[in-house]
C-alpha cells in the first residue's frame, strides 16, 4: 500500500521504478561488467543481488564478509555511479551478507573445516611441508600492485581460512608474475598459522611423474593416502596436465575427496581454466567452483615498487633514472625485472662505485634487446602448437577441422606480425596455402583481438611465450 503513495520525483525515476530489483541490479552489473577483468567480476559480483531497496537506500546481498568487505572498499564509488544513472533517487548503498536467491551454478560451500588441522607429520610424506616451500616465498616479500591484488586477497583469505568458501583457489597469469610465489605465501601462512598442517605442494608435472612411479612400483595406494591425506595441496601449473587423462582422472578423485573433507585446494595455471586445453570438462568446471582470481603483468608504478623493494633488500643503490630505464623495459615479467637488477647489482660491487645510466644499459643490453629472440615462423609454429595442445603436422597441413583452424590463424598472424614475413611465403609454410587465405586470418586474428579481452589475453600469453 505504502508504495502507491510514495511520490518520486519526475522523470528520472522512471526507468527504475519500472525495473524490479533484479532488473536494477542486473542493469548496474552490466555496466559494472565492462570495466572488469572477467575473473574480477566474477569473483565479487557472482551471487550479489538487491535484497531490499527503500525510497532513497538499497541493501546489497553478498555471499561472504570477505566479498562484502571487498565491494565496499573497491566498486562502491562505480556502483554509485551506475546508479545515478539508473536511479538517481538512491543515495545510499549498504551491503550485507544473505545468500542469493537466483539459482546459480556455483554451489556454495558452507562447510567449515573444525577439523581442518586434523594431521599430525607422522608419516612421511612426499614432502614435509616445511621443506617444500621456498622460504623466500612470503607474503611479506610479495609487492602487492592493482595487477595482482585480488588473487593476493584471495590468497590471505584462504589462509585465513582455509577449505571453506575459496576452494579452490584458482591462480592464473602469465610467466613470471608471481603465481608460485604468491601459491606458497599462502602455504607458508597456512603452516604459520597452524603448524599442524600437512602441506603438499608439488607442481603438475611431479604429481603426474609420482602418480606413474606409483604404479610402476606397486604403490598406488601409498600414493592415495599421501595426496589425499593433506589438509592443504597446492598444486602448480595446472596447465601441463592437457592431454593427460589419466592423471586427469587421478586428480579428479583427489580434488573431489579433498574438497569434501573442506581440505584447501589451491591450483594455479598460466591460463583461466576454460582455456587449458584438453582438460576434462568436469575438472574445468570444479576450478571454477571456488574462486578464480587473474595475475596481469604489473604497471609501471608497481614494477617501480618491485624494483625499489628488491634493491633495498639486496643492499644496493641504483640511480632512479636506472630503475625507470629497467621498469620501461622490462615489461612483462617479474623474474625478468629481478634478473636485470641482480645483474646491475653485480656490477655495481665489483666496481665498487655508483653506475651511471648508459652504463647500466650497456650492462643490461643483453637482457633487454635480447628479447625478440624468436626469428624462425617455425619456433613461432611450435610455440603455438604446444600452447593449444596441437600436433605441428595438424597445424601445418591441410585438416580443416575447427579445432586446428583457430591455432593456425593466430600462428600465421603472430609469424606476420612479429617476423614480417610476405603472405605468400606464409602461404607456403602452412602447406601451400594461397596468399589470401594468410591475409583473411590475419585480419580475423585482429578484429579478434580487438574485440575480445580474452583471446587477446590468450594471444598476449603466447607472445609472452615467445620472447622468453
Ligand atoms: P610464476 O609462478 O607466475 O611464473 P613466480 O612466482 O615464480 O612466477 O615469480 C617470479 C619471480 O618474481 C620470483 O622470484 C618472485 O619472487 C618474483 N615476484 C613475482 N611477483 C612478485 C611480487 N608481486 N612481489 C615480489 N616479488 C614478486
Ligand atoms: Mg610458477
Amino acid at each position: 500500500m505504502r508504495l502507491s503513495y510514495r511520490v518520486y520525483p519526475r522523470e528520472v525515476t522512471l526507468i527504475s521504478v519500472l525495473m524490479n530489483n533484479q532488473q536494477l541490479w542486473q542493469a548496474i552489473l552490466g555496466s559494472m561488467e565492462v570495466s572488469l577483468s572477467r575473473a574480477n567480476f566474477n569473483t565479487w559480483f557472482k551471487n550479489t543481488h538487491i535484497l531490499e531497496r527503500g525510497s532513497d537506500y538499497i541493501i546489497v546481498g553478498v555471499p561472504s564478509t570477505f566479498n562484502r568487505d571487498w565491494i565496499a572498499a573497491k566498486y562502491h564509488q562505480e556502483i554509485l555511479k551506475a546508479l545515478k544513472s539508473l536511479a538517481p533517487e538512491i543515495k545510499e548503498i549498504k551491503y550485507q551478507l544473505g545468500s542469493s536467491s537466483a539459482p546459480s551454478a556455483q554451489k556454495p560451500v558452507q562447510k567449515i573445516s573444525s577439523d581442518f588441522p586434523g594431521h599430525s607429520h607422522k608419516e612421511s610424506g612426499p614432502a614435509a611441508s616445511q621443506t617444500s616451500l621456498n622460504p623466500k616465498y612470503t607474503f611479506e616479500t610479495f609487492i602487492i600492485g592493482k595487477n595482482n591484488e585480488l588473487a593476493h586477497a584471495a590468497s590471505q583469505s584462504i589462509a585465513k581460512n582455509p577449505g571453506t568458501q575459496y576452494n579452490p583457489l584458482f591462480i592464473y597469469g602469465g610467466v613470471g608474475l608471481g603465481k608460485t610465489h604468491l601459491m606458497q605465501a599462502a602455504g607458508h601462512r597456512l603452516v604459520q598459522n597452524n603448524p599442524k598442517t600437512k602441506l603438499l605442494y608439488v607442481t603438475s608435472e611431479k604429481f603426474a611423474n609420482d602418480y606413474v612411479n606409483a604404479i610402476a612400483q606397486k604403490r598406488v595406494e601409498e600414493f592415495k593416502k599421501e595426496y589425499r591425506g593433506t589438509d592443504a595441496l597446492l598444486i602448480d601449473d595446472i596447465q601441463f596436465m592437457a592431454g593427460k587423462e589419466g592423471f586427469q582422472e587421478e586428480f579428479f578423485h583427489t580434488f573431489n575427496e579433498l574438497r569434501e573433507r573442506g581440505k584447501q585446494i589451491i591450483i594455479t595455471s598460466d591460463r583461466p581454466p576454460k582455456e587449458i586445453p584438453a582438460i576434462e570438462q568436469r575438472l574445468i568446471s570444479r576450478f571454477e567452483w571456488g574462486m578464480v582470481a587473474d595475475i596481469q603483468a604489473p604497471d609501471l608504478e608497481t614494477r617501480m615498487a618491485i624494483l625499489r623493494t628488491k634493491m633495498e633488500k639486496k643492499g644496493v643503490n641504483l640511480t632512479e633514472d636506472i630503475l625507470f630505464y629497467i621498469a620501461e623495459n622490462v615489461v612483462t615479467n617479474i623474474r625478468e625485472l629481478e634478473g636485470a637488477l641482480n645483474r646491475l647489482a653485480v656490477y655495481q660491487q665489483m666496481e665498487n662505485r655508483g653506475l651511471v645510466l648508459d652504463q647500466a644499459k650497456t650492462i643490461l643490453s643483453s637482457i633487454i634487446s635480447s628479447k625478440k629472440r624468436i626469428t624462425s615462423a617455425k619456433k613461432i609454429a611450435e610455440m603455438v602448437a604446444e600452447f593449444y595442445n596441437v600436433n605441428m603436422e595438424d597445424l601445418i597441413k591441410q585438416s580443416r577441422k575447427k579445432e586446428f583452424v583457430k591455432p593456425r590463424q593466430v600462428a600465421m598472424y603472430l609469424i606476420r606480425k612479429e617476423l614480417e614475413n610476405s603472405f605468400p611465403s606464409i602461404g607456403d609454410f602452412f602447406g601451400g596455402r594461397d596468399h589470401t587465405t594468410v591475409m583473411h586470418a590475419v585480419e580475423k586474428v585482429d578484429n579478434l583481438i580487438k574485440e575480445k579481452e580474452n583471446f587477446k589475453q590468450e594471444v598476449d600469453l603466447i607472445m609472452d611465450k615467445l620472447f622468453v
